[in-house]
């Protein structure tokens, strides 16, 4: 692999040797592959969506829900084959789609396990928005739909939750790239999504004015009808210490922000109150890996 330089964080690392920010060495490590029913209905459907959680992160949230895998590095190291098998796997399982979930410090290992096996299904690349516009280049024809999060403008708010001041430079260029490699979104006539990028934003508490500017960036500079899915479903991590993170956000910081978005004219996916309070972590046991 030599040095490695997937992601913005350029860690410069031999990680055959050494691991870099996110934790991991050259192989896939992966929590969980199963089907999953909790994603927007055009990605889990009523069959689920094939999903992999791949362990480590390049960003590391201090709110992640997904703490096990993203923080600890919890999962198995597994072979480029096995990779291929577990798509296998999930597409005789009647999957909608194969998701990929921060599979950005693996990259090479999932193109060479897509070329030992392409399931029949659109490939889904579900990140944290944090890309370099080198290694998304790398996915090109690869994937079909891109799922990223758009999580902050602020610098200070990215650094403070992410240790990443650079967060919406990087990030509104990665999605710039994304949706230019995908296009306009195209559905099956299940209304199941076969191409295209949905923009995902998590409403943090106190920061409706920066899920705002968020909400301008996508009107003002991604295509048109680019689809956006706002969540409300922040709960607080026992792991996170930061003041104003403790709480879970109000009915009207909600309604804040969705005002904005339908002031913008932005179509997708918005977010009832009871669905947010079930939201759901699946158990990183290792199912199907
Ligand atoms: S993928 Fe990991 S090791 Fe590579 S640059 Fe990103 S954080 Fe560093």
């Amino acid at each position: 692999m030599g040095k490695c330089n997937l992601c913005p964080r350029h860690c410069g690392v031999d990680r055959s040797v050494r691991t870099g920010y996110c934790g991991m060495g050259e192989q896939p490590r992966v929590a969980r592959a199963a089907l999953h029913f909790w994603e927007e209905p055009c990605i889990s459907g009523v069959r689920g969506s094939g999903t992999v959680f791949f362990s480590g992160c390049t960003l590391g949230c201090v709110y992640c829900q997904n703490y096990d895998i993203s923080h600890l590095g919890h999962g198995k190291d597994i072979t480029v084959d096995r990779l291929a098998d577990i798509f296998r796997m999930l597409e005789d399982q009647g999957a909608h789609n194969i998701n990929l979930v921060t599979g950005t410090p693996f990259v090479p290992a999932i193109l060479n396990a897509l070329e030992k096996y392409r399931p029949a299904l659109p490939i889904v690349w579900n990140s944290g928005g944090y890309e370099t516009v080198e290694t998304l280049r790398l996915l090109k024809g690869a994937v079909d739909v891109y799922l990223p999060d758009c999580k902050h403008v602020s610098p200070r708010i990215a650094q403070l939750c992410a240790g990443a001041a650079d967060y919406f430079d990087v990030a509104a260029q990665a999605i710039q790239e994304m949706c230019a490699q995908t296009g306009a979104p195209v559905y099956d006539g299940e209304g199941m999504l076969q191409k295209g990028t949905i923009v995902r934003h998590l409403i943090l508490p106190g920061c409706t004015g920066d899920s705002r500017r968020v909400l301008d960036f996508v009107a003002e500079c991604l295509p048109k009808g680019t689809p956006v899915s706002l969540m409300r479903q922040y709960t607080p991590s026992p792991f996170c210490q930061i003041k104003g993170l403790d709480r879970r956000i109000t009915d009207q910081e909600y309604r804040r922000v969705l005002d904005h978005f339908e002031a913008l004219g932005l179509t997708g996916y918005t977010q009832e109150k009871e669905s947010a309070e079930s939201s759901y972590t699946p158990p990183f046991d290792l199912t199907g890996v």
